[in-house]
């Protein structure tokens, strides 16, 4: 059944109260009942005592009927029955001989001393009897307590329960409505503020008033939104600035291809601007290239084997050997000590693509006479790639947002060396999700220090790779220096 909280709160509450008053009413009137037993028993306990007493001092039997005719032939509240063990009345007070001749009181042999029981003229009375010796022998006495005026009270107080019970049910449903009413509102004010903030009214918060259960839904709801605002903020940014991007290239293609036909020309020239077309596309292709990456990166779509082992050491030797032709003709020198076997954890081609871009870097951003140097340090746990150059350096206030999409130090957007900015970002997703870290120490003039750490495979930490050589020849250093 689909029932609105506060139509279903309400019938809780309901049903709750009305199980809790039945409950305490059928307690309330077992109770009362019981009391009303236990104070006539009492009563008619002491009256017993008396009429024993009575009996067992009498002299004879003349005097024994005389006494219990003096003082309990017409009692105010008790009436009395003194029998023999047969069942052959001796004394019955007046109330019951006078209207109850035609019903025989047989209390003789009766084993429980106390019971309730319906007289046709007393109605329900209850009755206390005992075995008293007397002169005459032993006898059955009775004591019996009409038990109407109690019986009475009783019934009026389960009158009064009946009246106000279904009274106080009314009230409390009432009550439950309203309270719950009051106590949800502030969530429909929630929903309405949620469903007013759009894509683009992304400022409006919900308001908190009391630091209770819905103040902190309010608060982490808030936090949802200004988590959302910031990645829809992310997204703006990151499709105006991959839109940026391709306009250069589609406006180059597009320029060359309209001067090219606006006039007939010579071979040689259409060749000269295909080329040039050409070169774009490249740049095109290579730009979707790194954005197709950095997305399925970023959005956790390759899972890394932790199992799959790579050498590492031989992945940074083929990176070093691509670039060394390059080096050369910019007159680089490109130095590397990482040589295998390194075992870390991890994809061979996406590491690759690692080293791929930070040597790219390096290359990109030394200048002639200048050197890069790539070195390995090995911890117990980690392996540290570092690739240092003696570049032109970044300034501090670049380095913050260096692993930005699209963040280049240099915005003039120089062809010859500028990528895209997208290079860092990709280097440092890839290094995330194989649980490592990328780090980067530059200064400017001086040169630049990227250290990419990853985990080594739990295997190799005590192989005989020359990773675990080393790391033991740098554990003893360390330990001597201490
Ligand atoms: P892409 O890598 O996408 O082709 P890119 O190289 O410009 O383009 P990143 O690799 O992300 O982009 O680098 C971002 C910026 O950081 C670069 O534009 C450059 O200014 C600066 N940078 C990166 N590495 C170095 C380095 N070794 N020396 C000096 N500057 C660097
Ligand atoms: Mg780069």
């Amino acid at each position: 059944m689909n029932l609105r909280i506060q139509t279903r709160l309400t019938l809780w509450y309901a049903g709750s109260l009305t199980l809790l008053i039945l409950v305490f009413g059928l307690l309330i009137d077992g109770l009362m009942q019981r009391r009303l037993i236990a104070r006539t028993d009492f009563e008619i306990d002491e009256e017993l005592q008396e009429l024993e007493l009575e009996v067992r001092v009498a002299r004879d039997r003349t005097d024994l009927m005389k006494q219990l005719e003096l003082r309990f032939g017409n009692h105010e509240s008790f009436e009395f029955v003194v029998q023999s063990p047969a069942g052959e009345p001796l004394f019955v007070s007046r109330r019951i001989s006078d209207r109850a001749q035609a019903q025989p009181l047989t209390l003789a042999g009766k084993v429980t001393p106390y019971q309730s029981v319906r007289l046709v003229n007393l109605g329900e009375c209850r009755i206390g009897s005992q075995i008293a010796e007397s002169p005459v022998g032993p006898l059955s006495i009775a004591v019996v307590l009409p038990l109407g005026r109690s019986l009475a009270e009783l019934k009026d107080l389960r009158l009064l329960l009946a009246i106000v019970s279904p009274i106080v049910v009314v009230i409390a449903i009432g009550g439950g409505y309203w309270m719950s009413a009051r106590a949800l509102r502030p969530i429909d004010r929630m929903i309405a503020t949620v469903s007013d903030i759009s894509a683009h009214q992304t400022d409006r918060r919900l308001e908190v008033i009391h630091d209770d259960e819905l103040g902190r839904l309010a608060m982490t709801l808030n936090a949802m939104l200004d988590r959302l605002r910031n990645a829809l903020k992310e997204m703006r940014q990151f499709t105006e600035d991959a839109a940026h991007e391709l306009r250069t290239p589609l406006a180059v293609i597009r320029s060359t291809a309209e001067v090219a036909l606006r006039h007939s020309r010579p071979a040689m020239y259409y060749e000269e601007s295909l080329q040039a077309i050409v070169e774009e596309a490249n740049r095109l292709t290579d730009l979707s290239n790194q954005l197709l990456i950095l997305t399925r990166e970023e959005g956790g779509l390759h899972v890394v084997d932790t199992n799959e082992n790579v050498d590492l050491g031989e992945i940074v030797q083929n990176v070093v050997l691509d670039f060394e032709a390059l080096a050369e003709s910019r007159h680089v020198r490109l130095n590397s000590q990482v040589v295998p076997p390194l075992q870390v954890a991890g994809n061979a081609d996406r590491l690759r693509r690692v080293f791929l871009n930070l040597v790219d870097n390096a290359v990109k951003y030394t200048p002639a006479r200048g050197s890069i140097q790539l070195d390995v340090e090995c911890w117990l746990h980690t392996l540290e790639v570092v690739i240092r150059d003696t570049g032109i350096g970044i300034a501090p206030e670049h380095i913050p947002h260096l692993f930005d999409r699209f963040y280049r130090v240099d915005t003039s957007h120089n062809r010859e060396t500028g990528g895209a900015g997208l290079g860092l970002a990709i280097c440092r997703a890839i290094v995330t999700s194989h649980g490592g870290q990328l780090t980067l120490r530059s200064e400017v003039g001086v040169g630049t220090e990227v250290r990419v750490c990853l985990p080594r495979p739990a295997r190799a930490a005590n192989s005989n790779d020359s990773a675990s050589m080393r790391i033991y020849k740098l554990e003893e250093a360390e330990a001597r220096s201490l």
